[in-house]
């Protein structure tokens, strides 16, 4: 996001394009730092007890991070709204994070398309329910329409939009001959470049790149590399060689080259989805997509249980909290 939200009604408005889809009976935590959006955390409003611990974890985990500040914004949907819970909830949050230094000083309910401040730490927000701005007029919501991201309907929405596959395309490079020599090292870079930022859809790059390309992902090292691109500094992974290739900005926009990368997948068969789903983890998770990085994570999983990288970016995935802010 380049663009900047005036005001927490901007937020509300924006959050489903940072999140991936529509947050619906959620309790959202937004991690601030310098009243920017730092790392976004969601659990579903179910059970209390495990409410209180998925707030105490996002706590601890952002008070590692170093993220102090804090917004919470309880969704309600389904009917009949709870009056009294939301709010209850929301106080819950707040000494929760305190407990672990972060101060919460906007607590907010956002339900029918209104939203309001059960505690507001500016003086400005409305205290009665208040329209949450028109998409329309909401700059960073102009940009991601632009930058061609809409966000998912639902977090099941999400999860099949991963599942797509051109199947035909799939089998052509499961089928593709293997060859005994590695792919070497700069022919890696060139195709992840292609992929990456190029312009042609990927399922028109040619079929031996791909085939080549998708196989080599299943060598460690050459997987690392990338991801090391992809998803810098990721503390606990042992992800080295964090440098850009050359000819590589440090610096991409995150959800366009992710827009790739899930292209990508959709031409792979199942067998050798978990590297690439894993490299979408990566990408989400360290730029604060935390909900595609769990659905991306949760199926390489279910086809290869073991996937080690998938397992521990799983776990940090749970917690709810991306490390460090990337550009
Ligand atoms: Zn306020």
């Amino acid at each position: 996001m380049r663009s900047t939200l005036h005001g927490l009604g901007d937020l509300i408005a924006y959050l489903p394009y940072e999140l991936g889809f529509r947050p619906t009976d959620s309790l959202v935590v937004v991690g601030l730092d310098d009243d920017r959006i730092r790392v976004v955390a969601r659990l579903d409003l179910g059970d209390a007890d495990d409410l209180a611990q998925g707030i105490h974890r996002i706590g601890s985990v952002f008070a590692q991070a170093g993220v102090r500040e804090a917004l919470c914004c309880v969704f309600v949907d389904t009917d009949p709204a709870p009056t009294v819970v939301p709010t209850r909830l929301l106080d819950l949050a707040g000494d929760l994070l305190r407990a672990h230094d972060v101060d919460a000083a906007h607590l907010l309910v956002t339900r029918s398309g209104s939203w309001w401040a059960h505690r507001c730490g500016c003086g400005h927000c409305p205290r009665r329910p208040a329209a949450v701005p028109d998409r329309d007029r909401v700059d960073a919501v102009v940009e991601s329409v632009l930058d061609g991201i809409a966000p998912h309907a639902s977090r099941a929405e999400l999860r099949a939009s991963l599942r797509e596959c051109r199947t035909e395309l799939a089998q052509v490079i499961g089928d593709a001959p293997v060859t005994d020599r590695p792919m070497p090292s700069a022919a890696v870079t060139a195709a992840m470049w292609e992929i990456l930022h190029g312009t042609r859809p990927i399922h028109e790059m040619p079929v031996p790149v791909l085939a080549s390309l998708s196989r080599a992902m299943a060598n460690r090292s050459t997987r690392d590399e990338v991801f090391g691109w992809l998803a810098p500094g990721l503390p606990g992974v042992g992800v080295s060689g964090s440098d850009s290739p050359p000819g590589m900005p440090g610096a991409f926009d995150a959800r366009a080259v992710r827009a790739r990368l899930v292209q990508w997948l959709h031409c792979l068969p199942d067998r050798l989805r978990p590297p690439v789903l894993t490299l979408i983890a990566g990408s989400a998770w360290s730029s604060g997509s935390g909900a595609l990085a769990a659905v991306a994570v949760e199926q390489a999983l279910q086809i290869d249980p073991g996937y080690r990288l998938a397992r521990l970016l799983g776990h940090a995935v749970e917690l709810g909290a991306r490390p460090r802010r990337c550009a």
